[in-house]
């Protein structure tokens, strides 16, 4: 029987950032996955191969709509659907070997199998059982779907069926205006699909910037997606071929139908803990599925740890690995922490959609007096010559102190803009210390730069 000072159970983002960070910190670790390859739903089935559909069809609406006018004429490029799945899987082989040999660099043990805990400190993969001092469990979620709707990954898809159609539906219904529905949406929006988002709420992103929601939406209709609001899906039927779906409109309850190639279900994702023997061990579960954990993600039971999807908080892989390095610490008897009010949020789409911190109702809900500084991409020149002038930049900062308090953006580059203001929360930043800091011009930088001057004497650019 092998011993262990650590088994981390998934090599998500969460596990095999754990199992690295115990490694490095001089723990004999392991590390149990089952699937073929390393890296969970979000190198396989998730962020990754939606980031390779998402920039292959953004080149292609460049060519589409852009290049013409900057002088690049010549006939559009095709669609080799098969092509750009394999471009997408090349992708995702790159980094889920890259995890592998990260293990092997840091001397994990890859435990191959479906993971149980048949007692604390027993990890049992197929026949074996296996001793450790420590397990963390890092299981993830999977999709959740809706009653009357049975996903099955051909012509009712989740996200992971959706990134791999057989073929570009002519139209796709999204049920669910959330993230992955957006993103996946516009994948097929720009690959020449009719795509019908229906929202159960009257706002797309719920949780979002109000402002941000409104111009999203805007920005996503004029790119051709069409949305039904305030809808609440009934059931989808299906034929060999095709899909009826049924909503009840909330304002009227009055019943409607829609037909579709293809339907992905985008209303969620649940904690995955099937099999691990959570319930025999006692570990305590929330209502909604997650493991309980205290703020060092201890479970209830001395010796079993979790993070990730798995636990309460955004279902996000960043999330997931700030945890992982944090309880990887905490095992090592050192300090472990993750700042929840830091985390930013990102939509991959075209523009992107980033966020970070309080929105203007969470501040006037708590009843924090603020101030908010915004900047339009229209006003930002490096953003112009690239066609990506819609959208701004929201910093909101206390009325009194001038600390930022969140910042919301819509445009180029918003994932990565986002982390300057991550940075300065977290050194607790006034907007007047993101003013002062000298941005390269010309750069989108400039436009979270001048929205932090907005928030003083004024922009300069608007
Ligand atoms: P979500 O929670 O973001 O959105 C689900 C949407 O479905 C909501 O707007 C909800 O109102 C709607 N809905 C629910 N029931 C409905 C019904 N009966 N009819 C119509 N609409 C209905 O969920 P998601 O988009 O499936 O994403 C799942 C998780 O994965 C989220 O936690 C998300 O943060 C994460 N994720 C993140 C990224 C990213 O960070 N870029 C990408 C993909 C997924």
């Amino acid at each position: 029987m092998a011993q262990y000072d650590v088994i981390v159970i998934g090599a998500g983002p969460g596990g095999y950032v754990a199992a690295i960070r115990c490694a490095q910190l001089g723990l004999k670790t392991a590390c149990v996955e089952g699937r073929e390859t390393l890296g969970g739903t979000c190198l396989n089935v998730g962020c990754i191969p939606s980031k390779a559909l998402l920039h292959a069809t953004h080149q292609l609406h460049e060519a589409e709509h852009n290049f013409a006018t900057m002088g690049l004429k010549g006939k559009s490029p095709s669609v080799d659907w098969d092509q750009m799945k394999a471009y997408k899987s090349d992708v995702v082989g790159q980094n889920t070997k890259g995890i592998e040999f990260l293990f092997k660099k840091n001397k994990i043990d890859w435990l191959k199998g479906w993971g149980s805990i048949p007692a604390a400190g027993q990890v049992k993969v197929g026949d074996e059982v296996h001793e450790a001092k420590n397990i963390i469990i890092a299981s993830g979620s999977e999709p959740s779907s809706i009653p009357g709707v049975e996903i099955d990954e051909n012509i009712v898809v989740s996200s992971t069926g959706a990134l791999d159609l057989k073929k570009i539906p002519k139209k796709l219904a999204v049920i669910g205006a959330g993230v992955i529905g957006l993103e996946l949406g516009s994948v097929y929006a720009r690959l020449g699909s009719e795509v019908q988002v229906i929202e159960f709420l009257d706002v797309i992103t719920p949780g979002m910037d109000k402002e941000v929601q409104r111009n999203f939406q805007k920005i996503l209709k004029k790119q051709g997606m069409t949305f039904t609001m305030g809808a609440a899906v009934q059931k989808v039927e299906t034929t060999k071929t095709k899909a009826k779906l049924t909503y009840k409109l909330r304002k009227d309850d009055s019943e409607h139908t829609i037909d579709a190639d293809t339907v992905l279900v985008a209303t969620g994702r649940k904690p995955f803990t099937d099999g691990l023997g959570l319930e025999a061990l006692g570990v305590e579960i929330s209502p909604r599925g997650q493991i309980k954990t205290d703020n060092q993600w201890r479970t209830n039971v001395p010796g079993i740890y979790a993070i990730g999807d798995a636990i309460d908080g955004p279902m996000l892989a960043h999330k997931a690995e700030d945890e992982g390095m944090a309880a990887a610490e905490v095992i090592a008897g050192k300090h472990g922490h993750v700042n929840y009010d830091v985390i930013p949020g990102v939509i991959y789409t075209a523009p992107e959609v980033a966020s970070v911190g309080k929105t203007e109702d969470q501040l006037k809900e708590e009843g924090v007096a603020y101030k908010v500084g915004k900047f339009s991409f229209m006003g930002n020149a490096r953003a112009k010559a690239v066609f990506q002038g819609d959208g701004f930049v929201k910093l909101i900062a206390d009325k009194e102190t001038d600390r930022v308090l969140g910042c919301h953006i819509i445009g180029p580059g918003a994932g990565d803009l986002i982390h300057e203001i991550c940075v300065g929360m977290e050194f607790g930043a006034s907007a007047e210390d993101i003013a002062l800091t000298c941005h390269a011009h010309p750069t989108f930088s400039e436009a979270v730069r001048e929205a932090a001057l907005a928030c003083g004497d004024g922009a300069i650019h608007m």
